[in-house]
């Protein structure tokens, strides 16, 4: 077990002890029998929806009234953060669910946030920040290299007792919605692919309004699920993750519209790509085209470049910024 896992933490944490001792590389999954309910749209409200995408079988609707994208029924709050414990962080299956090792990828997704916070100081100058689902605190550190005032949250517990224990910054656990933060004190909130994952996608904007300064800035990363990638893949989308961890798939369009609605102006949308290693990028084009994946795989073992950073843009993964009006 991780030394920073905390004890007596709930059913992941069991699940994660068994898995620990027969395999520790499986990925954690929603119980087939779990219940799950019908859900209204998130941003209108209406219950009119169509499947969407059906060949995948992810249970995707649509709604009829705004367009947006979603998983119903799906299993309540409780259940799909369970997902989080340190299977999701550490799994042989992250082309199902969470990540293949969080933690050894620590250099590209600094790298990658050193990045995006780099770019998102021409709107805000250092400040006071918080990184909502900060997971191990990645962001958090290079925000703090860079002058930021830090602060993270996660419903990972698992993630947050990493976090604290490693950086010992201010890391709360929980659900955005339920903690207890000051209103219009921060400069800057973060959210790199979360909106996607949480049940009440709409309350968290509206939540980072609230604790944003009247002209700070919200920056999100989320897929696009009307990007041309996504488009061209359809059901093989790599976006449409095969277990309950993305619950809403949004578009640009349809994030412009909830932050114009709680109250901000979106001042930049664009692609963004990450630094992944050359074994994660090979993994994921497999999904596409398994012929040149193995191809090139074959070269990858015989120069042993699997540890190589590359910085891959698929031009499906919308980065927004806006500015609290
Ligand atoms: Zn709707």
């Amino acid at each position: 077990m991780c030394p920073f896992c905390p004890s007596g933490a709930g059913i992941i944490n069991q699940r994660n002890s068994t898995l620990s001792s027969e395999s520790a590389r499986l990925s954690p999954r929603v119980a087939l029998d779990a219940a799950r309910k019908p859900i209204p749209c998130n941003v209108c409200g209406s219950s009119e929806q169509q499947p969407f995408c059906p060949e995948n079988g992810l249970s995707l609707v649509q709604c009829q009234q705004c367009g947006l994208v979603y998983v119903s029924p799906r299993p309540d709050a409780n259940e799909l953060y369970a997902l989080y414990g340190e299977t999701y962080f550490r799994n042989d299956e992250s082309g199902v669910v969470g990540y293949t090792n969080y933690l050894r990828d620590e250099a590209n997704i600094r790298k990658t946030f050193a990045g995006r916070l780099k770019r998102l100081e021409r709107y805000v100058q250092p400040g006071r920040l918080l990184d909502v689902g900060c997971a191990a605190g990645f962001f958090l550190d290079e925000a703090r290299k860079r002058g930021w005032q830090v602060e993270g949250m996660d419903v990972s517990s698992y993630a947050v007792e990493y976090a604290r224990g490693r950086f010992g910054y201010d890391v709360r656990h929980g659900s955005l919605t339920d903690l207890d933060y000051a209103a219009g004190a921060y400069d800057l909130v973060t959210m790199w692919d979360v909106i996607e994952h949480v049940p009440d996608p709409l309350a968290y904007v509206r939540k980072a309004a609230s604790l944003l300064r009247s002209g700070g800035v919200f920056a999100l990363a989320t897929p696009d699920v009307d990007s041309l990638p996504a488009k061209l893949a359809g059901p093989r989308w790599v976006g449409y993750k095969l277990s309950e961890e993305h619950v809403y798939y949004f578009s640009t369009k349809m994030l412009t519209r909830m932050l114009e609605e709680a109250g901000f102006e979106v001042v930049n949308a664009r692609y963004v790509g990450k630094y992944v290693t050359l074994r994660l990028f090979l993994d994921r084009l497999g999904m596409y085209s398994p012929v040149l994946a193995k191809s090139l795989e074959l070269a990858e073992r015989a120069f042993k470049l699997s540890e190589w950073s590359l910085y891959v843009n698929p031009f499906d993964i919308v980065a927004v910024t806006a500015r609290k009006r």
